[in-house]
C-alpha cells in the first residue's frame, strides 16, 4: 500500500511508520511543509486541527482515501470531513484501540440500565496532551447518552486512561481502559487503512471497521 502521512515527526507519526513499516510511505507532511515521492492511495492524519485544510486538499488532490487520528476538531471540521465520505472512503475516530470501540458498545448498550446512578469520566493522558478533555472521553460520553462530568489529568508519558465510574448509595462500578503504548493506536490506523483502501466512498467509524463494514442500525 502507497501511503502519505500528516504529522509524520509528531509521536503518533513515528508510531504510524513502525507500524506501516511493510508499506510504502510516499508522502509526508508536518508543520514544516511536505515531500512527495507518489501518489498515496490512502492519508493518515494524526497531526492537529489547523492542518485539516491542507490534509482534505491533499485527499482532492490525489483521490485518495483518509484515515483521521486527529482530536479537538471542531463541529464544522468534523462536516466537512463527512461531507468528503460523499467522494472518496473516509475513516475518522478519535481513539483506533480496539478495546475502546468495545468500551463504547457496551456504554451505548448498557449504559441507559444507570439512569439513576451517578456517572463520571476520569481521562489520564501524558503532559504534552494539547486538548482537554480528550477526544476519547467526548466520544465516550457521547456513547453514554449523558453529558456526565469529565476529568483530565496531564501527567508523565501516559498514552491514555480512561475510566467510566458509576455510583450510587451502595456500589461503585468502574469500567476502565487503559492503553500500553501508542503503538495500540497506530496498529488501529493500519486496520483503518487496509479497509479504506478498498472500500467505497463513506464516512466510517472504527466500530464499522472492526465490523467489517457494517454500519451500525
Ligand atoms: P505531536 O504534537 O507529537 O505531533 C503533531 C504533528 O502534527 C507534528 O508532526 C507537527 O509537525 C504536525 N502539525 C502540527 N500542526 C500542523 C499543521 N498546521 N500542518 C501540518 N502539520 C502540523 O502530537 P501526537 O501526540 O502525535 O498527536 C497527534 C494527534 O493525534 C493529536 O490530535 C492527538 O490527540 C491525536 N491522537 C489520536 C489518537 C487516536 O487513536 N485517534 C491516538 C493518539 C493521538
Amino acid at each position: 500500500m502507497k501511503y502519505g502521512l500528516i504529522g509524520a515527526s509528531g509521536r503518533m507519526g513515528g508510531e504510524i511508520q513502525k507500524a506501516f513499516a511493510s508499506h510504502e510511505l510516499c508522502f509526508a507532511m508536518d508543520i514544516n511543509g511536505e515531500t512527495a515521492t507518489g501518489v498515496p492511495e490512502v492519508l493518515v492524519d494524526f497531526s492537529s486541527p489547523g492542518a485539516l485544510g491542507a490534509t482534505l486538499a491533499a485527499v482532492r488532490r490525489f483521490s485518495c482515501a483518509l484515515v483521521l487520528g486527529t482530536t479537538a476538531l471542531s463541529p464544522d471540521q468534523l462536516g466537512d470531513v463527512k461531507a468528503l465520505g460523499g467522494s472518496v472512503p473516509v475513516v475518522q475516530s478519535f481513539n483506533f484501540a480496539a478495546g475502546v470501540t468495545l468500551l463504547k458498545m457496551i456504554l451505548r448498550e448498557f449504559g441507559p440500565l444507570f439512569p439513576d446512578w451517578d456517572v463520571e469520566i476520569a481521562e489520564i493522558h501524558h503532559n504534552k496532551k494539547k486538548d482537554a478533555p480528550s477526544g476519547t472521553a467526548i466520544l465516550l460520553r457521547d456513547a453514554l447518552g449523558r453529558n456526565c462530568p469529565t476529568h483530565s489529568f496531564r501527567m508523565g508519558g501516559i498514552p491514555g486512561d480512561h475510566s467510566v465510574i458509576f455510583a450510587n448509595e451502595g456500589e461503585v462500578l468502574t469500567l476502565t481502559h487503559r492503553a500500553l503504548s501508542r503503538n495500540v493506536f497506530a496498529l488501529g490506523a493500519l486496520r483503518a487503512a487496509e479497509f479504506a483502501r478498498t472500500a467505497g466512498p463513506g464516512f466510517y467509524t472504527f466500530e464499522e471497521v472492526l465490523s467489517c463494514g457494517r454500519k451500525k442500525s
